[in-house]
């Protein structure tokens, strides 16, 4: 059975709080007529097909553990290669969570500052969409980091010779990003210096290390932010939710020639990219 209590949760976000609404595809939020009669219908549709997919499959009860988790993901052909599966079964969901119990649902949970984790689905569907660009020895920014988990993901793709740098607005979050980080199988690479995370403003990015092959955003912007794609490496691709109200999931490929090429995945729903102010104030 579906995890109702956490749907509905959800539902409640969407209709009445911008802020807590967080990183997951509409289709849960399809009652909300406004959005039904508004998104472009193939969006609309990919999200009704997962979130229809996983309904049938994802219960609380029986799939408690992160390796039936990936299983689920790999059956419903969201998790579709074994390097993407490989980093998530690596990497324990359950630490990254203070409700362990729930850490395998797919759905986003609150981490406090109204913000919340993404759905175990929209990780995997940014790793996906990033895989070729995670390989061994490449650089990865995570934009708006929160609890570390992808970060902690990236780093297990690109191993030592890589780097998986973070950049989180909140300070308390980024402390316990890297709290959760140590208690999780990336710990080595935070350690040895691959795996970092940084307070800051996250649309700045983070010009330490740049360029970088992978650049994944994890809270939708308004416009996708000029230093981002200054960061990103001539053949390296940024994810990006775009949009307010209504956004796109946006994949942004940098040509050889500097120029970018940017489609449009699926339709989101995100907490904004935004000032540390605004986003505590609920904004
Ligand atoms: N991907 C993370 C968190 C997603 S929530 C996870 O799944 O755990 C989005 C995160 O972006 C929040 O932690 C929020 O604090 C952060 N954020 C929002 N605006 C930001 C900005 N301007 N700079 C850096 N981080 C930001």
């Amino acid at each position: 059975m579906i995890p109702f209590t956490l749907v509905a949760c959800n539902f409640r976000y969407y209709a009445h709080s911008s802020s807590l609404s967080h990183s997951s595809p509409i289709s849960s939020s399809l009652s909300h007529t406004a959005f039904a009669s508004i998104e472009p219908f193939f969006s609309l549709l990919t999200g009704i097909f997962l979130s229809q997919k996983m309904k049938q499959f994802w219960s609380p009860s029986s799939i408690n553990k992160n390796k039936a988790m990936v299983e689920n993901l790999q059956n419903h052909d969201i998790v579709t290669s074994d390097e993407v599966a490989k980093a998530m079964e690596a990497v324990d969901r359950g630490v990254f969570v203070t409700d362990r119990s729930s850490a395998y649902v797919d759905s986003p949970m609150s981490i406090g500052y109204n913000v919340t984790i993404s759905a175990p689905h929209m990780h995997a569907m940014c790793l996906q969409l990033l895989e070729k660009h995670l390989k061994p020895g490449m650089r990865v920014l995570d934009v708006g980091s929160g609890t570390g988990y992808l970060t902690a993901c990236f780093a297990v793709m690109v191993g030592t010779e890589g780097r998986a740098i973070g950049v989180e607005h909140i300070p308390e979050l980024v402390a316990s990003s890297v709290k959760n980080i140590e208690a999780s199988a990336a710990s080595p690479f935070l350690k040895e210096g691959s795996l970092a995370v940084h307070v800051g403003d996250g649309r700045q990015g983070w010009a330490e290390f740049a360029p970088y092959d992978a650049i994944h955003v994890g809270a939708a912007a308004p416009e996708i932010p000029e230093a981002l794609i200054d960061q990103l490496k001539p053949g390296g691709r940024l994810v990006i939710p775009v949009g307010n109200i209504f956004q796109d999931l946006q994949v942004v490929d940098k040509n050889s020639d500097g120029s970018v090429s940017i489609k449009n995945e699926t339709s989101v729903r995100y907490v904004p990219l935004t000032s540390r102010e605004a986003q505590l104030r609920g904004d």
